[in-house]
């Protein structure tokens, strides 16, 4: 389709169709009798075969699976690469998402025998270096939280939002008092309301203010005994830090409520402020964002959750203990929600964060939260005068916009979005948060320099000009991808799972 729209008059196509282009699959490449390597005979006898490899067990026949050489293989896989993006190839503005580059160092550290090849289930006195490393990446957490345990176990936010509320829960039944609701800002990330109504609470919506933050008056009115919680979100989706925290803080407090950080963005104050000293009792941080794990498409992630004293006693089993005898997994813990993950943690994930929080050091990680801040803002003022700027308040780690300008010519966000492909740019996050009109939320985060800034500025400024001028060509992108417009609604509802040989394709 693209290849005709770009035909010039004569015929010839602007752009002729290269074979690689559009891989096929690894089953549609495959050649009867071809071989991806040879190996030398076994070299057992047929008789003894028998008894090793009993028949009944053994194949007869490779039906399904492709023949391919090793070439066919590497190229496939290069192919398939060629069409992914990463923070690796350019600037991932992608809000909320935190997709900054992940150090080598992380990755060489990750993969030291010692961390790369030890198991679950080998007994504790093997694996004394690996409880360390919890340890030592518990304590690095609780100095740059403020409080005074954290549980490694969840294995992303969401799940860390769940336990969070879970242990919210059995606090308030211990202390006797079966509280039903939970308030969450509208400006609140969208997994807080679904953990807390996993946890079993009933949502109640704050309206955010004109300046996108917390209307106290408001929360005064909702707070009340029968309030277990509320759920803030710092900064909030927006890009916006509660200034007001400490009163919120207090007004949560003075009805025996117990105050939630979602603290996922960590990386817009690390450093700068301890959300202990803020008055949180509960947060949870994702690895995958503020320390440089790898995530993205799903998987993996670490969300660990930081708790202050009065919910100490309900954390996940186990916890690492250090003592006389070394290093212990503690599951003795009659408080305990119990075990909210098979084994303990993404330890992978564990050993890049403390890698990357070493690394650092605590002034350079007060840095990253200055410099996640700083590039935000000059992307805000550089889209200021071709985007509407919903909030006027001040951006921290990331910056909200809307396409108000450009829909008087019929141009949308997901237009927008789309178009930046072109210029070679991953789309920021779209329509979200939900409580601003056709948002496009941006993070370039504190890996982004200088030039990559610049360019993306020029990118978006270039497509405010041809929604102005051009509409149709912003409307009908992007131009240069593998494929153009997906239905996403399509994709999702009926997804494509199984490849079918085309023979058997209709059964
Ligand atoms: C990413 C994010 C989450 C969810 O984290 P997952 O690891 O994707 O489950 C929650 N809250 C905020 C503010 C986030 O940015």
């Amino acid at each position: 389709m693209s290849e005709q729209e770009t035909s010039s008059a004569t015929g010839h196509s602007q752009r002729p169709a290269i074979a690689w282009r559009n891989p096929p699959l690894l089953f549609e490449l495959s050649r009867e009798g071809r071989l991806g390597v040879e190996l030398p005979p076994v070299g057992v006898a047929e008789s003894a075969l028998e008894e090793l490899l009993p028949e009944s067990v053994r194949r007869t026949d490779l039906a399904g699976l492709p023949e391919v050489s090793e070439v066919d293989v590497i190229r496939h896989f290069i192919r398939l690469s060629r069409r992914n993006y990463t923070p690796e190839l350019s600037l991932y503005p992608l809000g909320s998402c935190t997709m900054k580059y992940n150090p080598r160092l992380n990755e060489e550290v990750v993969r030291l025998p010692g961390f790369a090849n030890s198991h679950p289930l080998q007994p504790i006195s093997t694996v004394q270096g690996n409880l360390e490393l919890f340890w030592a990446l518990e304590q690095a957490l609780i100095q740059l939280t403020g409080l005074s345990r954290v549980s490694l176990s969840p294995a992303a936010g969401a799940q860390g939002e769940f336990v969070g509320m879970l242990m919210v829960r059995a606090a308030l039944d211990k202390r006797g008092e079966g509280r039903r609701y939970v308030l969450i800002p509208d400006s609140a990330h969208g997994t807080n309301p679904a953990s807390a109504a996993f946890a079993g609470y009933q949502v109640k919506e704050l309206l955010s203010n004109e300046h996108g933050t917390l209307d106290l008056e408001d929360l005064e009115r909702a707070m009340t005994e029968e309030v277990a919680a509320l759920m803030l979100t710092v900064p909030n989706t927006l890009g916006v830090f509660e200034d007001q925290i400490l009163e919120i803080a207090r007004i949560v407090h003075s009805k025996g409520g117990l105050l939630y950080c979602d603290g996922a963005n960590f990386n817009a104050f690390i450093g700068k402020v301890r959300p202990g000293d803020m008055g949180v009792d509960v947060l949870h941080m994702n690895l995958h964002k503020t320390f440089t794990t790898p995530h993205g498409g799903g998987g993996p992630g670490s969300g660990p959750v930081a708790v202050g004293e009065e919910l100490v006693p309900f954390l996940p089993a186990p916890l690492v203990n250090s003592g006389a005898d070394g290093f212990t997994l503690d599951f003795d813990r009659p408080d305990s929600i119990g075990r909210v993950r098979s084994f303990h943690g993404q330890f992978g994930m564990l050993v890049r964060a403390l890698a990357y929080i070493v690394g650092m050091g605590g002034e350079g990680l007060a840095k990253i939260a200055e410099n996640a801040v700083l590039n935000a803002n000059y992307l805000r003022k550089g889209l200021e005068g071709s985007y509407h700027l919903p909030y006027t308040t001040p951006t921290l780690h990331e910056v909200v916009f809307t396409d108000k300008r450009q829909t008087a010519s019929g141009v949308t966000t997901l237009d927008i979005a789309k178009r930046l492909m072109d210029y070679g740019f991953h789309p920021p996050t779209i329509y979200f948060p939900i409580n601003v009109s056709g948002a496009l939320m941006i993070e370039p985060t504190e890996t982004a320099a200088k030039e990559d800034l610049d360019s993306f500025v020029e990118a978006m400024c270039s497509i405010a000009i041809e929604a102005e001028e051009a509409p149709e060509l912003v409307q009908g992108a992007p131009y240069t991808t593998p494929v153009r417009r997906c239905d996403e609604a399509l994709a999702a509802r009926k997804p494509v799972l199984r490849w079918h040989p085309p023979e058997a394709a209709d059964s």
